[in-house]
């Protein structure tokens, strides 16, 4: 599949304006492009170059990147990619990440798709008839995810559904607009793509992976813009899901220490992992040449670290007991914490918490999610041992200049064997899992009012993991801990930011100033060290903004307000 991409792409840069084109040109238009429609092979070209726009930012890296912008993770080094202001709260309307990562790119797959849709039907008769509907079908379904995307980011933005001439200048669309589409082309799709992949590993769209995309854009519609009608649409399409019968938690090792880890391994990617919906696929030792590779390990390994976490959300990770069991409230692990002035939670509470052993006894998805820093000392001397990982035969030695934890899910152990090669990741990045189904679906259910039907869904996700059952019969309270579940279940999965923007979250998490340390010094007779502050103002910071230079091309666009 990769060749395949490479060899589209290679041929689509002759046709299509390059990047550095692309602000001259009137923006988010068409070339004449029916002449490369030459065969059915062609289609099928394009549908696969197409699941490049999955990646929310590079253009062909798996990066993880988004969750940079909660509290729970930052971003370490500041020279780092171009979005780094939107953490900080430096971000302008110029922002050239923003602009070639969010917009430009966006547009550029849209505009792909629409090109598709209006010359496959030329082939009907030529391949059978459940072929051409797939490839409507995906083509579809990623531009309904970029259109769910874009209304993310900016809430309004042009709907571009057909090839546009060079003389068209599209306007802004409202986000109602842009939702009503969304919905109508998720069930056009579902109705034309396969209800069993096409692959073995997960790499193509189904029936139920458009289910779950279409969940998550109406959770995000219910919650942002305060629809709760969409909560029904959101549980409806999910409901499809979990009766199918086809998906369940991968506990393959029935080992609670292990199996959320392993997950994420390469070698568990394949067709018996049934929590996987749709990954992102990567093809060892194309990298150098392609940069296609998943860059998940270059955040544990030697080297770059650029993704972190403070001792804020690994605070955020329960003991064994659960937090139910020591009377603390979820809702407030869900608001802004300062960690220096604040101990543990647990500390006071948990008969098994020790805080110059922040990794013992606490839910075993931390273990399974950072290295251990094994940090000791005390009179203010600390030594930080790191964890031996036996997978990759070796020590992560914590950064000497630095508190924060990093990361190990994700990380790939046959990229240090026979030799350390973190730039080389062909572990696939999920895109889809069964998990965020069911605690999606448990969401959908409460926020409908279904609180009692909502409960074992958020249950079975904690069963795997190794938690204790939550119960509660509030409303709200079930809401509380669904986020906290979302919080430590799918960090860098790309949902946690836009989660936070529907919950309407970020003031509570990230209010002006807010300062984010690393782990605790106090126990050890020191003080903590800050690692990022963050000035985000709001409403601003709930979109970002239409980049300028495409409302200095295109005067029929509306500047974003705020910006
Ligand atoms: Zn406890």
């Amino acid at each position: 599949m990769r060749h395949i991409n490479a060899l589209y792409i290679l041929l689509l840069s002759f046709f299509l304006v390059s990047c550095e084109n692309f602000l001259k040109k009137p923006p988010l238009t068409e070339l004449s492009e029916s002449s490369f429609y030459k065969s059915p092979g062609d289609a099928a070209f394009a549908v696969n170059a197409m699941y490049d726009g999955f990646y929310e930012l590079e253009g062909g890296n798996g990066v993880p990147y988004l969750d940079v912008l909660t509290d729970l993770i930052f971003l370490r080094n500041s020279w780092e990619i171009g979005f780094f202001p939107a953490t900080n709260g430096s971000l302008t309307s110029d922002n050239w990440w923003v602009r070639d990562r969010m917009w430009n790119k966006k547009y550029t797959y849209i505009r792909n798709a629409n090109i598709l849709l209006e010359n496959i039907d030329q082939f009907r008769g030529q391949i059978p008839d459940a072929d051409l509907d797939n490839y409507k079908g995906q083509a579809r379904t990623i531009r309904a995810f970029l259109y769910t995307r874009l209304m993310q980011i900016f809430g309004d933005a042009p709907l571009v559904t057909k090839p546009l001439g060079v003389n068209d200048w599209p306007g802004t669309n409202s986000a109602d607009e842009i939702i009503n589409f969304i919905m109508a082309e998720f069930d056009q799709a579902i109705i034309e793509l396969p209800v069993d992949p096409a692959d073995n590993k997960h790499g193509r769209l189904t029936k139920y992976a458009a289910y779950v995309l279409k969940a998550r854009a109406a959770m995000y519609v219910a919650g942002f813009y305060n629809r709760p009608e969409y909560y029904q649409i959101a549980a409806d399409a999910l409901r499809e899901v979990v009766n199918s019968g086809k998906f369940q938690l991968f506990n393959k090792y029935q080992d609670p220490a292990k199996d959320f880890e392993f997950l994420f391994r390469e070698e568990n990617e394949g067709a018996d992992n049934r929590e996987i919906l749709l990954s992102l696929q990567f093809v060892k030792n194309e990298a150098a040449t392609e940069n296609t590779h998943n860059i998940s390990t270059v955040f544990a390994g030697n080297g770059w670290k650029g993704i972190q976490a403070h001792q804020n959300y690994i605070d955020m990770f329960e003991c064994k007991h659960g937090w139910q069991a020591h009377g603390i409230s979820f809702a407030t692990m869900n608001s802004y914490r300062d960690t220096k002035a604040n101990a543990s939670p647990l500390a006071g509470r948990c008969p098994d918490y020790t805080p110059q052993n922040e990794f013992a006894n606490r839910d075993p998805r931390l273990n399974q999610t950072f290295f251990n820093p094994n940090i000791r000392g005390s009179g203010g001397a600390i030594s930080k041992g790191g964890e031996f990982w036996p997978e990759a035969n070796r020590s992560f030695f914590p950064d000497q200049d630095n508190d924060a934890y990093f990361f190990k899910k994700m990380v790939e152990p046959s990229l240090f064997y026979p030799l350390y090669e973190p730039w080389n990741g062909a572990n696939n990045y999920i895109l889809i899992r069964y998990a965020d189904a069911l605690l999606l679906y448990a969401e959908a259910l409460n926020g409908s009012g279904r609180t009692a039907e909502a409960l074992p869904y958020i249950n079975l996700v904690r069963a795997r993991a190794g938690m204790p059952a939550v119960a509660t019969g509030d409303r709200m309270e079930l809401l509380e801990i669904i986020k906290h579940e979302r919080k430590v279940e799918l960090i860098m999965e790309q949902q946690l930011y836009y989660d936070y923007k529907r919950w309407r979250e970020m003031e509570r998490t990230m209010p002006y100033g807010a300062v984010y340390y690393g782990f605790r010094r106090e126990p050890f007779g020191a003080v903590s060290q800050a690692m990022e502050t963050k000035y985000l103002v709001y409403p601003k910071y709930y979109n970002w903004p239409i980049p300028t230079d495409e409302i200095r091309n295109n005067s029929n666009l509306t500047p974003s307000p705020n910006w």
